[in-house]
């Protein structure tokens, strides 16, 4: 099926970029690595008017340590992120999360700025990114501001986007220490979307206490979620086996998953519990190695 006709522009800079989304803003649409929006289009579920191509924008595809933060560019694909030593050692959690998204092409031509924008709530990335607290950052021509993943993504594609505005990057605070993660993932065969995922990173303190516990999830809510029920009860604790056991019951507390061709409402909140449990259990083993 062909999509319906639209007129394609190529800008050789962010700048550029910028200047034709605050002109054409409204009717226009990025394209990134393309495996949203064009099976969309061809459905005639977005039928812009024009096609902002980002290929070239060679300036939005980085990652890299500054500070206390890792940034990595919008237009970054997954296979990037999954093969990046960077993120291997300093953010494992991204990297993990990266290399369970679809297959090897999907990986190869997905962006990590699209699937953010894209907001697909079977989506990955969403899950580690609110246990990371990471931000979206976002820019115009009237300039630049970042938001928390957690409030950025509003329900099911919906976004906090302006029509003008781009995805330029996402900071990640780096967390140092005893730190352990993992990325669970229940896959819907057909795509290897994510019919539940679980994002778990503990840091421990010097004495093995948990300092920080970060759960989040996507597949149970209208978007991502942090399972603070989960996190509460672990935080402040030397966390063993029947701890977890008994937090990770309160994974889907207080959520009404949807129900879908995919998975019960009920199911999934099983699933939460489940994988919620595995990714602690590896991520506290993780971080008593490095203790
Ligand atoms: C067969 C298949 C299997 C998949 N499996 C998974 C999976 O298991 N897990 C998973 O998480 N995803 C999966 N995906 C989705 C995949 O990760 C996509 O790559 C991703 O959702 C969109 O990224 P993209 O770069 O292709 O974006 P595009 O399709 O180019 O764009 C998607 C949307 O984001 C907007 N956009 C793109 N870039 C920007 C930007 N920089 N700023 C603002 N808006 C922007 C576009 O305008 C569009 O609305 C799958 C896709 C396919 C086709």
């Amino acid at each position: 099926m062909y999509p319906p006709s639209f007129k394609l522009l190529v800008p050789q800079s962010l700048d550029e970029a910028l200047k034709m989304l605050a002109e054409h803003g409204g009717e226009a649409k990025l394209l990134a690595g393309g495996h949203s929006l064009i099976p969309l289009m061809k459905l005639r579920l977005a039928r812009p008017a024009y096609v902002i191509y980002l290929g070239k924008l060679k300036e939005l595809s980085y990652i890299r340590e500054e500070g206390d933060t890792i940034r990595v560019g919008a237009l970054t694909t997954h296979s990037e992120i999954e093969s990046s030593e960077l993120l291997r050692e300093r953010c494992p959690l991204l990297a993990e999360t990266a290399s369970k998204i679809g297959d090897r092409q999907v990986r190869n031509m997905g962006t990590i700025g699209g699937s953010i924008a894209h907001a697909d709530p079977a989506a990955d990335y969403p899950a580690a990114l609110v246990a990371l607290e990471a931000e979206v950052v976002l820019k115009s021509v009237n300039g630049e501001r970042a938001v928390k993943v957690s409030d950025f993504i509003k329900g099911p594609y919906i976004t906090d986007i302006d029509p003008q505005e781009l995805i330029t990057e996402i900071r990640i605070p780096v967390v140092n220490g005893a730190v352990g993660s993992s990325y669970e993932k229940l896959v819907f065969r057909a795509s290897d979307f994510a019919i539940v995922g679980v994002a778990a990173l503990i840091v421990l303190g010097k004495d093995g206490t948990a300092e920080r516990v970060r759960v989040g999830m996507t597949g149970v809510a209208e978007g991502p979620v942090r399972a603070q029920g989960v996190e509460e009860e672990l935080e402040g604790k030397k966390i063993t086996e029947e701890d977890i056991d008994k937090a990770s019951k309160k994974a889907s507390e207080g959520l009404n998953p949807p129900s879908d061709i995919r998975a019960s409402s009920e199911y999934r909140k099983a699933m939460a519990e489940a994988l919620t449990r595995r990714a602690l259990i590896k991520a506290l083993s993780e971080a008593k190695k490095k203790a």
